[in-house]
């Protein structure tokens, strides 16, 4: 008996491996089949541990021409697609047997037939596919066999793609001395894991050898996506990169990759904290899984205040009256509150230009007085003050509305007196300077100097503007600034309106590079503007490469208006720097033609460059241009720049498809927009792509750009097409006022369009932010698999507007409308996540769907589930088509 050198690599290939056959392990019969007869011959042999272990060998080495073939039984592949056959074997060293050195070899062949059943065993052999032709690592001589210990052979072969449910191996021998003393096939995977929130499934793996499989988990439960979760099943059965991830949802926590409940006492308002936290001061919570905690009697919190803030006893500040009023300037007075509750450690005022209540400013003071500066003239603002103690803050007084001086109005402002009494001092210096240069006849040397040091008496009030925001401040006072919800921190750039300048020439001296002429060279005509052509050429300033620009002209015997306002768009321009905003290069104004220079873009307007290519991109790269607007509009709505008329025409595109927002006129009243209709208030406005509040009662912000985003996406995914056709101004004004809303382009993808209505809410504040928009796309983009839904073929009408229901009407267009309709909204993305984009979709949830998807509430589960069941029924009636 020989004893048989275990193999050390079965145990590592167990954990990732599933044996399909193991002919160690079979006890009885194999049912291998052996021809001819006498070739191939099973021998009872055991194992190191004495366990039988069936053995076949031959060893005809001293005949001519062998062929002898065992044919193991069928062996199903389970589904595996790529399978291994590890074979352990002995073969004996040819030199050690003189007599047959003709005629032996030391090798045999490995084959495989495959076949769904078990009628494929009589092929014959030459219908059996080559593995390999199997060698020796170690062959045995007749010296070993005295040591009674043979050498073991592993090798280890794998065969792939199988496409049929099973095969059969063969192991043709001609002429060797073999013992082949086991078979082992198996098939590899990646076992389940939870890896980030994410439950990922055993995974077999590719057929290929080198395949990487990408496999979605699903969110554990208590938890919800928060990036789509992907992980990689290599071929060799290890689990790899793994993308994306889920959070534990509001109310539970993570530990030891499950989410946990928050106790009685503590809470977590959103996936994003990262674990329960103890109710702030002053309040209390007695339930598991809270996101909020209530405050104690007495004690309340704002509904605009985090969920993490302390809730605080009410100290009012009731009295507030306003001190000395400039037009650039309003300073307040208050008294303490009468109950303060405490003593009050500071103040805080909360100032904003009336209805711009999206971007505000905070002043913290000491004091019971404040200068609010750096306002616009004639403006109103709202200002509303609160206290705070050591129990926190107490809530904001009522809105107090205050308005600075005009600029017109200067003769009756006190203020002003000394303006005037600088100016008349200046008038009678410049008067003097000018006779005294006459008399002395040197005019250029000096001009410059003179120039300057005048520009700075004349304007006094214009050295705030210089930096950004830059107000004089009291040491006692700490000052913020918000937009949109979101702080600017000191050095975050905002935009400022020309127009606060006196003289809208020195804002372009402010924001714009003076380029001289002879740095420019025309090359040709590419369009029209409203002020004059507008050209291509070469830009080459000394010390810097030449760079191909476009050059907007002033055209001649313009008036000072004109002037003013075709400079105004650079004053804007040039305050802003970002990829996707068309950037300023410089201006010309101290010789003719004044000239404008930007960045040039190849492919010119964006809609004109789509109707050209109409139908020749890929979902993605439209996807891309898209999320360049986007980008550019966060980069102008977080300056507090409101665009008014955003537009594919306004949309510059260059030759590697970056789009860029262009257009940024002065007046904004859109005199040079042929879009732009008169409206009956008398603004000039593009009714097609403006918000309903704009068109109603001019509410520009940047919500309302974000519908004109809206009709952007739609005009990009249709080519160029005109958004609402050939339907007039007061149709289209009409119809939307009654809830109609654009159809889908052709192969839009649902979630583009479903984009596409959450801009076009007839609520502003339901629209989504260009932040939100960017990363909505980016996730697209990042996950191409989510645009391949389109929207439905026969849900899209071509020449018909949607209606968009009007909550609670019980027909919705959208998911995300039905569920905020009942209240659920906070579901939106799970479920548009796995797949309930469409109504269609939704309407096959069960409750078990839904326990699945994280919904665990039984009261919400309820509404979800009724609410599916009516509009069933109303379907059922013929009432509500899904
Ligand atoms: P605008 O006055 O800005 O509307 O420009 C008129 C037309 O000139 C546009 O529709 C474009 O076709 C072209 N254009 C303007 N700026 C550029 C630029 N930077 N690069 C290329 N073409 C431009």
């Amino acid at each position: 008996m020989f004893v048989i050198r275990p193999s050390s690599l079965t145990v590592f290939f167990l954990l990732f491996s599933v044996n399909l056959l193991d002919s160690r392990t079979v006890m009885g019969d194999l049912g291998w089949i052996a021809y001819p007869k006498n070739g191939w011959e099973e021998i009872g042999e055991v194992d190191e541990n004495y366990a039988p272990i069936h053995t076949y060998q031959v060893c005809k080495v001293m005949e001519q021409n062998q062929n002898n073939w065992l044919l193991t039984s069928w062996i199903s592949n389970e589904g595996a697609s790529r399978i291994f056959i590890e074979l352990k074997f002995t073969l004996r060293d040819c030199n050690s047997l003189p007599g047959g050195l003709g005629t032996c070899k030391e090798t045999f062949n490995m084959y495989y037939f495959e076949s769904d059943d078990e009628d494929g065993r009589n092929i014959k052999e030459n219908q059996y596919i080559k593995i390999d032709t199997i060698a020796a690592d170690e062959s045995f001589t007749e010296l070993d066999l005295g040591d009674r210990v043979m050498k073991l052979n592993t090798e280890v072969r794998d065969v792939g793609p199988l496409t049929k449910k099973g095969f059969y191996l063969a192991f043709q021998d001609v002429g060797a001395c073999i013992a082949l003393v086991s078979v082992r096939v198996y098939y590899k995977k990646c076992p389940s894991v939870i890896r980030n929130l994410a439950r990922f499934p055993d995974t077999i793996t590719g057929a290929d050898s080198s395949q990487l499989l990408e496999v979605s988990g699903v969110c554990v439960n208590h938890s919800v996506t928060d990036e789509a979760p992907k992980m990689h099943c290599s071929a060799e059965g290890e689990w790899l990169v793994p993308i994306g991830k889920c959070l534990c949802k509001a109310g539970y926590e993570e530990k030891n990759n499950t989410c946990q409940v928050c106790r009685p006492g503590f809470f977590k308002a959103s996936p994003h904290s990262p674990s329960c936290s103890k109710c702030p001061p002053h309040s209390y919570t007695l339930d598991e899984a809270s996101t909020s905690c209530l405050c104690e009697e007495h004690y309340f919190r704002k509904e605009s205040d985090p969920p993490t803030m302390a809730c605080t006893t009410p100290s009012p500040v009731s009295s507030v009256k306003k001190g000395k009023i400039t037009k650039n300037s309003i300073s307040l007075s208050w008294q303490e509150p009468d109950r303060p509750n405490g003593i009050i450690l500071e103040y805080e005022i909360k100032y904003f230009e009336k209805d711009q209540e999206m971007s505000y400013t905070i002043i913290k003071s000491k004091e019971t007085t404040i200068t609010a500066d750096g306002l616009k003239p004639g403006s109103a603002y709202v200002f509303q003050i609160r206290a705070r103690t050591a129990a926190g803050y107490g809530g904001f007084s009522r809105r107090f509305e205050f308005e600075t001086s005009p600029v017109l109005a200067a003769s009756s402002d006190q203020s002003q007196i000394p303006i005037i009494v600088v100016s008349v001092t200046v008038g009678v210096i410049l008067l003097a300077v000018v006779i005294g240069f006459l008399l002395s006849g040197s005019c250029c040397d000096h001009g410059c100097g003179w120039a300057s040091s005048l520009r700075a008496v004349a304007y006094p009030s214009l050295t705030w503007r210089c930096g950004y925001s830059k107000a004089k401040q009291d040491p006692e006072e700490e000052k913020m600034h918000f937009h949109n919800g979101h702080i600017k921190l000191p050095g975050v750039r905002t935009y400022i309106d020309p127009h606060t300048y006196e003289d809208p020439n020195q804002a372009v001296h402010e924001f714009a590079k003076e380029i001289e002429a002879s740095c420019i060279t025309i090359e040709r005509v590419i369009g029209a503007g409203e002020f004059g052509e507008v050209c291509s050429g070469r830009l080459k300033l000394q010390g810097k490469r030449e760079l191909p620009v476009a050059i907007k002209t002033l055209k001649v015997g313009y008036t000072e208006k004109q002037r003013r306002d075709f400079l105004g768009e650079a004053s804007i321009m040039g305050q802003f720097d970002h990829p996707n905003i068309i950037h300023l290069e410089g201006v010309v104004t101290k010789s003719k033609p004044v000239m404008i220079v930007t960045e040039y873009m190849e492919n010119g307007s964006l809609d004109t460059f789509l109707k050209k290519n109409d139908g020749q991109f890929t979902v993605i790269q439209l996807v891309g241009m898209l999320r360049g607007i986007a980008s550019g509009m966060k980069y102008l709505s977080d300056m507090g720049y409101v665009h008014r008329d955003l537009a594919a025409r306004n949309i510059l595109i260059n030759s590697n498809l970056v789009c860029k927002v262009s257009d940024f006129g002065l007046s904004r009243v859109l005199e040079d927009d042929p879009e732009a209709a008169y409206t009956t208030r008398g603004g000039k406005i593009p009714i097609r792509w403006t918000a309903p509040e704009a068109i109603a009662f001019r509410k520009f912000t940047s919500a309302s750009d974000v519908w004109s985003y809206g009709i952007v996406m739609w005009e990009v995914m249709s080519y160029g097409e005109r958004p609402y056709w050939e339907m007039t101004n007061q149709d289209v004004i009409k119809a939307v006022e009654e809830g109609y809303r654009l159809p889908s382009p052709m192969d839009c993808p649902a979630a583009l369009y479903q984009l596409m209505l959450d801009c076009w809410q007839k609520d502003r504040n339901s629209r989504p932010k260009f932040d939100e928009i960017v990363s909505m796309l980016d996730k697209l983009i990042r996950n191409p698999s989510s645009l391949k839904t389109l929207v439905n073929a026969s849900s899209r009408v071509s020449n018909l507007l949607v209606e968009h229901s009007p909550v609670g009407s019980g027909a919705y267009r959208s998911v995300g409308e039905w569920l905020e309709a009942i209240k659920m909204g906070r579901y939106t993305e799970i479920f548009m996540e796995n797949g309930y984009s469409s109504m269609d979709a939704v309407a096959q949830v069960t409750l078990e769907d839904l326990r699945r998807l994280g919904v665990t509430l039984v009261g919400h589960q309820k509404k979800i589930m009724n609410s599916l069941q009516e509009m069933k029924v109303q379907l059922v009636n013929g009432m509500v088509p899904l």
